[in-house]
């Protein structure tokens, strides 16, 4: 199947299909790092509509995981219909499962990166993508695939980061600053790790040896949690849907 036909079909018009060495992914989470007969990376996704940020938080914490299960659900699709064609093709979570590296969890590939790398966007101050026309609300999904498919999108817009600092003035928790977004400060990481927990968790994170222990624990924790804040996306002028 063509990949724009599927795309299409679901009313996704951000997407690009990249060989893998266009990716710029550190090593342990590069594209050839999840799947080494890789060629090509295929990245789409869609807008998160802007009413879902102004309700309250389990309604919110819900679509949102309605959207991101929508979208994992189309790159598996489209990774069984490439598997058909005979070539290997296996769809990227957009979350988990998680890994713990350098003390940070982190998903087994930056999607938003990826998707930067591929000509969807840039990379604004609070770390998330900025995309043309869809602002910073798309919901990313990922296929990795042995096929050599090419798409590249139109060039990104004018709309890049500012460096407003609305973000970093919106956060709560003083998360955001040059160096990016401190996780482990993050509202919605601290609010899924239990308040008893919280200082051996950050104690915890740190020691390599516990990664797989703690891997677990977010694994298990974090598909539940709920998402109270989304204040950095809300602040940033490109939440109302330019870029
Ligand atoms: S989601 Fe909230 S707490 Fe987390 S970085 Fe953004 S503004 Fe800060
Ligand atoms: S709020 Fe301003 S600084 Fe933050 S990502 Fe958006 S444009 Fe960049």
């Amino acid at each position: 199947m063509d990949p724009g036909e599927l795309f299409q079909s679901y009313g996704i018009r951000n997407w690009a299909a990249v060989p893998v060495n266009r990716i710029r992914a550190p090593a342990g989470r590069h594209p050839c790092d999840v799947m080494s007969s890789a060629r090509s990376l295929v990245i789409f996704g869609r807008p998160i509509p802007k009413e879902s940020f102004g309700k309250p938080s389990l309604q919110k914490t819900d679509e949102l995981y309605d959207e991101a299960k929508a979208i994992d659900s189309i790159a598996t699709e489209l990774a069984a219909s490439l598997r058909e064609e005979g070539y290997p093709s296996a769809p990227v979570p957009a979350f988990f499962p998680m890994r713990i590296r350098n003390g940070t969890p982190k998903g087994r590939l930056s999607l938003k990166h990826c998707a930067a790398d591929a000509g969807l966007g840039s990379i604004g101050f609070n770390t998330l993508l900025i995309a043309p026309g869809a602002g910073n609300r798309l919901a990313l999904g990922a296929v990795l695939t042995g096929k050599e498919i090419e798409h590249n999108p139109e060039p990104p817009g004018a709309g890049k980061c500012t460096w407003c600092m609305r973000c970093a003035d919106a956060c709560p928790s003083h998360a955001i600053d040059e160096r990016g977004v401190n996780v482990l400060a993050c509202m919605n990481v601290r609010e899924a790790v239990p308040a008893i927990l919280r200082q051996s968790f950050t104690w915890l994170i740190t020691r390599e040896a516990a990664a797989p222990f703690l891997e677990f624990v977010i694994n298990r924790l974090m598909g539940r949690i709920m998402m109270p804040c989304s204040a950095c996306v809300v602040a940033c002028p490109f939440f109302e849907g330019d870029g």
